[in-house]
């Protein structure tokens, strides 16, 4: 049995001298046990002390320098350009939650003062806020390596909410993620977090993973990675516990794209060139990448679909993460140029040797889309289908036998937007992101967004794993009944020190309670 692992260098097309140990049962034991026990002192730090931690997480990141980039190039292939930026994404983001900390109002506290008095019963004292859940399990992603992995969304959203978090590192940046949890512990130790508070492990997913997940300590799961693995996840942490535990996964999406006949007879050549730029952005490897391509059986979807293969033609080869999202990327189009009644338009030559990938572009009709599940499969890479309809009720209903996705964008005029807004509706029942006029691709990291959606774009269309609302993700309310003021948490007391917005007997106030 392998007692190390070590990531693969697609660019350098061999291992990383660089071995990573395989924790021992004992280290997992004693890692699980001591964010088991961080729990309560974390629980009890205050908004300020956490978002404080947050922000040093974001200087020890930023301290890392050049190292950090060079190594997550290595590892991963991604460009630096491509790297910093995600970078400073990562640290916007730790910033975000710790301004949500410092506002305070995020816990949604609530008090409704006791009725002593009032007819027939008296009403006791009730106080309610959102607590932490408890330890929480974060997959890294691999096309994210930063944003996405050791300290991204996930992890710092659960650290804002005040859970100890263990990190499962992803096999494909290991180096990576051993310098940013280094980051991430330095960060715990100046700003006087307790012991267990973060942990990163190194193992597989089918032994470390699914044995983290059925831990009865671990309380939520963030993952973001395939569905093959994020439903493996689910069922564990819903089926095979004593405790079912939520599990918040992003799996696979295919971000549909409506384009509208008036549009699309102004504006094909555009269109095409905007989304031959979408869909081989970051080699095709993005959740949000438009995989699915919706327009009419019309003269101007044919100069489209020529103008985007050229487009896509012109794009040069580049890197993929790792040799097993290259091996799957060729193995998964080449199963789509062989599917009945599908049609290649460019297919790119096979430079899976070099662990490039060259974008490809397929058609098939609505009838086949519908008739046909596994045109719906994501194709992770630069790969696109056009799914040409006899009419905008065949569209329709195409759309409505489509599967959950992250975002549904749609390319029309104003007058055909509003026109045909039953396809925009049904798109909607589809998706978490609704984008008018634009690519996919680009997650803007704001209060408003939604990065989440319906089955199976995640586990849970409740939420969104970007913004500040994925903080709720790992908190519960906790309501206090006739709680002394001094065993109450300093956000439900009378006097409101903290200085957060609360409803008070059902009114908006910073005021302290008489
Ligand atoms: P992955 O294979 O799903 O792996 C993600 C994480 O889950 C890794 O840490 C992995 O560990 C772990 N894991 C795998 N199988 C598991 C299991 N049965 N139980 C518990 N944990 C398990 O994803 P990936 O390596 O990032 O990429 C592979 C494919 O995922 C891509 O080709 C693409 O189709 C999809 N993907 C989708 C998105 C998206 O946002 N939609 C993003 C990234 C990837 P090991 O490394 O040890 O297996």
């Amino acid at each position: 049995m392998a007692t190390h692992l070590q990531s693969f260098s697609t660019l350098k097309g061999t291992y990383i001298p660089t071995t990573f140990p395989i924790a021992s049962a004992e280290e997992v034991e004693q890692t699980v046990q001591a964010a088991a026990d961080a729990s309560i002192p974390f629980s009890k730090k205050t908004f300020i002390e956490r978002a404080a931690f947050l922000e040093a997480i974001a200087e020890e990141i930023m301290e890392l320098g050049d190292v950090l980039l060079a190594t997550t190039h290595e590892e991963t292939a991604l460009p630096i350009a491509r790297l910093t930026g995600e970078r400073g994404r990562t640290c916007t983001q730790l910033k975000l939650y710790a301004n949500l900390l410092r506002n305070g109002s995020w816990c949604d506290a609530v008090i409704d003062t006791a009725m002593p008095n009032r007819q027939p019963l008296p009403r006791a004292d009730l106080r309610r806020m959102l607590q932490p859940i408890g330890p929480v399990l974060v997959f890294g992603a691999s096309n994210f390596p930063y944003a996405y992995s050791t300290a991204g969304g996930d992890t710092a959203s659960a650290l804002a909410a005040g859970c100890p978090v263990i990190v499962k590192a992803h096999e494909s940046h290991l180096g990576t993620s051993e310098l940013v949890a280094k980051a991430v512990l330095r960060a715990a130790e100046k700003t006087g977090m307790p012991n267990g508070v973060f942990a990163s492990l190194v193992g597989t997913g089918v032994v470390l993973g699914q044995q983290l997940a059925a831990d009865e300590r671990m309380q939520a799961i963030g993952f973001t990675g395939s569905y093959k693995a994020g439903m493996a996840l689910y069922s564990t942490a819903t089926q095979k516990r004593k405790t079912p535990i939520p599990v918040y996964a992003e799996m696979s999406s295919i971000n549909p794209v409506i384009l509208l006949p008036e549009v699309m007879a102004q504006s094909a050549a555009a269109i095409a060139t905007a989304l031959a730029g979408s869909i081989s952005l970051g080699v095709g490897q993005f959740c949000t990448s438009p995989g699915l391509l919706f327009a009419l059986n019309d003269q101007a979807t044919q100069s489209f679909a020529t103008e985007l293969a050229t487009a896509l033609a012109n794009v040069s080869p580049a890197t993929m993460l790792n040799p097993q999202i290259c091996n799957t990327y060729y193995a998964d189009k080449k199963a789509l140029a062989h599917t009945n009644n599908v049609k290649i338009i460019l297919e790119g030559s096979d430079l899976s040797e070099l662990f490039q990938a060259t974008p490809a572009l397929m058609q098939t009709t609505a009838v086949h889309f519908m008739a046909n599940p596994s045109l719906q499969k994501e194709i992770f890479g630069p790969c696109s289908l056009l799914v040409v309809c006899k009419n905008l009720d065949e569209l329709k209903a195409a759309i409505s036998t489509m599967e959950g996705q992250l975002t549904g964008s749609v390319f029309g005029t104003t007058e055909e937007l509003i026109a045909y807004q039953y396809l925009i509706d049904g798109l909607q029942q589809k998706v978490g992101r609704l984008i008018f006029n634009n690519v996919p691709t680009g997650v803007e990291v704001c209060n408003a967004i939604v990065h989440g959606g319906p089955f199976p774009a995640t586990t849970d269309a409740r939420t969104t794993s970007v913004g500040p609302e994925a903080i709720r993700r790992f908190a519960r309310p906790v309501c206090y009944q006739d709680c002394p003021q001094a065993l109450l948490p300093l956000y439900l007391r009378n006097h409101n020190e903290a200085g957060i917005v609360r409803l008070v007997n059902g009114i908006q106030t910073m005021d302290d309670v008489e």
